[in-house]
């Protein structure tokens, strides 16, 4: 018997007789590894574990934790759901299933269900799970006789005329489906795995809007019921956090029709968004940037010499006034280029630290646009600094040390770090590319500030390091990008005097840490669920009166408070105290002060926080000073 040689990912070898299948291989192996693997991979193509193999090759066995084998998984579920739905509804026409993030759909024709009927469905695909059913691939490469198998489904004969090459099938018992596959090789596979249907949605046969509309199913589906409940949990959490829904629920913020993609921060969401400010504000001062107040409106021969016009004009909110063509900015950096420009630069004024809030507006899809998330005009705490090469690196360490002090001891996010290099299509010169990311690694490296390498990731004007986070649900959110540019300062003609007496070119960094700010309080919402620390709160204390008599008095109470800064409510509307102090909870007021008849005497109030603790009370000229120092010390 003829022998095939198969390579495995780890280098070893070993010749199996010609016609062995993955399956064969896998339990030549162990037994714990053929009950674990559920497709195969040969020399970078998929196939399915009952595929005899005609020739050697390396040999890559899947698990549902592998990604790939996650898809296979995810794409065999989708059948397992038409399987049932066949059984179900006999009339319906099954189209396409493919895999997606979280799960797979299926998309039917003749197929009239509401989500009520999911649960009957998703029974069925259970009890076929339970019934082991195998399945068997089947080559069509006859096209004729392929046509004629699905001559009743209109939408694969569509398919099959479409397809150069041959065509497959595949069968599991009573239910067969035209695909390329591969399958896993039983639907036993699913009384482990974790899968749910989850809703019904309408959309056009090939995405085309004049075609029929079809029915999609969604679904779930992962290697195991607890990543399933594990995900189920975390969108639970995420939509009770939705900052769309916190923000209308807590007053921070609304959108308009006449607006779209450009948020109004009512009056709780503007504290939030003054209060960065000056926080970014008062980190700038110790940290030598200088802020800028600039235009909005520019002359397109800005952006002609920025390259903007060239490569982000679609991007860009056009305007035509006294004939001229102007655009709203998207971007910061070419007009603090003017402002460099402005004067004769030594090496005596290097580094300049141009920091700047101004509004940008960027012409997004009217499709994406998506609460905070994704808008058509924010702001960024945006900085460019210019600098002499010989001052980069100093420069950078100072950019990390900022980041650090941001993320960790102010917001207390877990962060990771990436450093991007060189693309394939750069500009500049390549050995100051190889000195900057070599830079930028050692930088790092000193810091002792692990990082994971983009290669080829960089912007085309030069390399990046990028900051994401991660949130309170475990979620990943690039904000922070640290940017060289040697490009900008060119186009520009930028130039400083060196110490050598000689024109140099100095070198851009662009930088932000929050990044969008309005990006940045939308993951804020949802990380603190709108519990917000003391010193970014709305209201930070309400004074709450048990009864009439005692209201000039809590008046006294919040005039020492706000005397102090801080912002303060005063609730002594006629209802019960404990249904004043439970909507205090609710709308998240950090300290709630009590005061009565026994407050008043003593010129004390009864504190409480939000989570229901009772702290007993206090002289509200000491707890003023107390509440002022915890708000500014941000903690
Ligand atoms: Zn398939
Ligand atoms: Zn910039």
């Amino acid at each position: 018997m003829a022998k095939i040689k198969i390579t495995f990912p780890d280098g070893s070898q070993h010749a199996y007789e010609k016609g062995a299948t993955p399956s064969e291989i896998a339990q030549s192996i162990s037994d714990g590894l053929a009950r674990s693997v559920i497709v195969a991979k040969l020399d970078g193509k998929m196939v399915d574990l009952t595929r005899p193999l005609e020739k050697g090759g390396t040999l890559v066995l899947l698990k549902p934790t592998d990604p790939e084998g996650l898809d296979a998984l995810r794409h065999s579920c989708a059948h397992l759901l038409a399987h049932a739905v066949k059984r179900l509804y006999p009339k319906a026409l099954p189209t396409l299933g493919p895999p997606v993030e979280h799960g797979f759909y299926y998309d039917f024709d003749k197929l009239d269900i509401s989500n009520e009927d999911l649960p009957r469905i998703e029974a069925e695909m259970r009890k076929i799970a339970k019934e082991h059913v195998r399945s068997e691939r089947i080559e069509h490469t006859d096209k004729a006789e392929a046509l004629r198998t699905y001559a009743k489904n209109p939408y694969k004969v569509e398919m099959i005329k479409g397809f150069e090459e041959g065509s497959s099938s595949y069968r599991h018992g009573d239910f067969q489906d035209l695909c390329r596959g591969p399958h896993v090789p039983d639907s036993g596979v699913f009384e482990k795995a974790g899968f749910k249907l989850d809703k019904i949605a309408g959309a056009y046969w090939r995405g085309k809007s004049e075609n029929t509309m079809l029915t999609r199913i969604y679904g779930l589906c992962f290697a195991t019921k607890k990543e399933l409940d594990a995900f189920l949990a975390q969108r639970e959490e995420a939509e009770k956090r939705d900052h769309r829904k916190l923000g209308r629920e807590h007053e921070l913020v609304m959108f308009h029709e006449y607006s779209p993609g450009s948020p109004f921060f009512l009056f709780k969401g503007a504290v939030l968004y003054n209060e960065l400010l000056a926080f970014v504000r008062e980190e700038y001062a110790q940290r030598g940037y200088r802020e800028v107040v600039t235009p909005l409106v520019y002359d397109k021969a800005l952006w002609e010499t920025s390259g903007h016009w060239e490569h982000y004009r679609e991007d860009m909110f056009m305007l035509e006034i006294d004939g001229r063509e102007f655009s709203l900015k998207p971007m910061n950096c070419p007009s603090h280029c003017l402002i460099y420009k402005n004067s004769a630069k030594s090496y005596r004024d290097l580094p300049l630290r141009i920091a700047d809030f101004a509004p940008l507006h960027r012409n997004e899809l009217k499709g994406v646009l998506s609460g905070l998330t994704r808008v058509r005009k924010f702001s960024q705490d945006d900085s460019h600094t210019f600098c002499a090469e010989e001052q980069l690196e100093a420069e950078i360490v100072g950019l990390l040390a900022f980041t650090k002090h941001v993320y960790e001891e102010v917001f207390h996010f877990d962060y990771s770090l990436a450093l991007s290099t060189r693309p394939e299509k750069f500009m500049g010169d390549k050995k100051l590319w190889d000195k900057a990311e070599k830079l930028l690694a050692k930088t790092l490296d000193k810091q002792g500030m692990p990082y994971t390498v983009n290669e080829g990731d960089g912007a085309f004007y030069g390399p990046k390091i990028d900051i994401g986070i991660k949130d309170a649900l475990g979620r990943e959110w690039q904000l922070a990008t640290i940017q060289l540019d040697f490009q900008l300062p060119l186009r520009f003609g930028l130039e400083y005097e060196g110490g050598d007496g000689q024109r140099h070119t100095p070198i851009m960094i662009h930088k932000a840490i929050l990044g969008s700010l309005e990006r940045f309080i939308g993951i804020l919402i949802e990380h603190y669920a709108a519990k917000f620390p003391l010193w970014l709160s709305p209201v930070q204390a309400r004074v709450v009166t048990i009864a009439d008599r005692h209201r000039p008095y809590a008046e006294d109470v919040a005039r020492a408070l706000r005397q102090q800064g801080l912002r303060v409510e005063v609730d002594s509307r006629g209802e019960t105290t404990s249904k004043k102090i439970r909507e205090a909870q609710l709308d998240q007021v950090n300290y709630i002060l009590v005061v009565g008849d026994k407050e008043l005497a003593d010129g004390t109030v009864n504190v409480r926080t939000r989570d229901g603790k009772v702290h007993g009370t206090k002289r509200y000229g000491k707890l003023a000073d107390e509440l002022a120092a915890e708000a500014k010390a941000r903690k």
